[in-house]
């Protein structure tokens, strides 16, 4: 019928905190559990596989210091008949079609290996930066690997429940900025404190920004929300878009500020003034009295703080 068909891809980001998903279970046993998370993941990518032949879905772990596709894994590339294959055979197994059974296994087993996985240091934060830039390679091949007349629309949601680390801003505000350019929408449903770095990735981008109310209904959330492609969202009544807080985090403690210094090497921000840049070692030329620093610039002003 129509001479182009239009392949939607869906890539995941699942924050797998340890810290963050380790707490939840001591704080409260009624509190959504990472396999249960991983059940409504799950769920959910199914759903997406199902809504269209074409479909595509990938899932990335964001670890504290790795990111690592949970699905497709490495070997068979994705776009290669390995999938397809199994697509249209519909055997079912244990009741669910062969794609949908190897999908959930992969996610499985990667999952379980990244968990039992060597020990190491763990963090409070997670590297949400590295993921989201693997996301965007990941859409990128896939792109250039497409077919003739294949048209990829290409997404990315984020679920994120640690909190966020001002040492990824720059990272982050990057690779906000390549989505945008690339046309790929980033949205983010988030289980625990906003997000001031994916509130603005979803405004950037023209995504969807959630910080759902009950963790425990979590697929509900991804299934009503997340689920409808992007084109079909201006015919939803989905959840109104909330105020994005524009404010920069100071590099050096982490508040949001309104005015303060700025870097003119590396666009680091900060609350107070330094000679010496903390994130790229720059260090300032004075050429009048130290003094004329103490004068406050706009951060939205890219210029020399002398
Ligand atoms: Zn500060
Ligand atoms: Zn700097």
């Amino acid at each position: 019928m129509a001479a182009e068909e239009e392949t939607s891809l869906l890539v995941v980001i699942i924050d797998v905190n340890p810290v963050w998903w380790g707490q939840r279970k001591l704080k409260d046993e009624n509190d959504l559990s990472f396999s249960q998370c991983i059940d409504s993941l799950l769920i959910f990518i199914n759903s997406h596989l199902m809504l269209h032949h074409l479909n595509k879905v990938a899932v990335i772990a964001s670890h504290t210091n790795r990111s690592q596709f949970l699905y497709p894994t490495r070997e068979p590339s994705p776009s290669s008949q390995d999938v397809d294959e199994s697509r249209y055979q519909n055997i079912p197994r244990d009741g669910k079609y062969e794609h949908f059974a190897k999908v959930d296994d992969t996610v499985f087993k990667e999952v379980k290996q990244l968990i039992t996985g060597q020990e190491e240091e763990l963090h409070s934060d997670t590297l949400l930066a590295g993921s989201l830039a693997m996301a965007l390679c990941y859409i990128h091949r896939l792109e250039k690997e497409a077919a003739a007349g294949e048209k990829l629309k290409p997404r990315v949601l984020v679920i994120k429940a640690a909190d966020d680390s001002a040492s990824q801003y720059m990272d982050f505000m990057n690779i906000i900025f390549t989505a945008q350019k690339q046309n790929i929408v980033i949205d983010a449903c988030i289980l625990d404190k906003e997000s001031g770095l994916l509130q603005q990735a979803c405004d950037i981008t023209g995504g969807i920004y959630l910080k759902i109310l009950q963790r425990t209904g979590l697929l509900q959330y991804l299934l009503w929300v997340f689920l409808p492609p992007v084109k079909t969202r201006s015919k939803l009544a989905l959840p109104p878009a909330i105020h994005v807080d524009y404010r920069a985090a100071c590099f050096c403690h982490r508040t949001l500020i309104d005015i303060g210094y700025v870097c003119s090497v590396c666009l680091s921000i900060f609350c107070t003034f330094s000679p010496i840049c903390t994130t790229c070692h720059t260090a300032f030329k004075f050429r009048g009295p130290p003094m004329r620093a103490k004068k406050k610039k706009k951060i939205t002003a890219v210029e020399n703080v002398i």
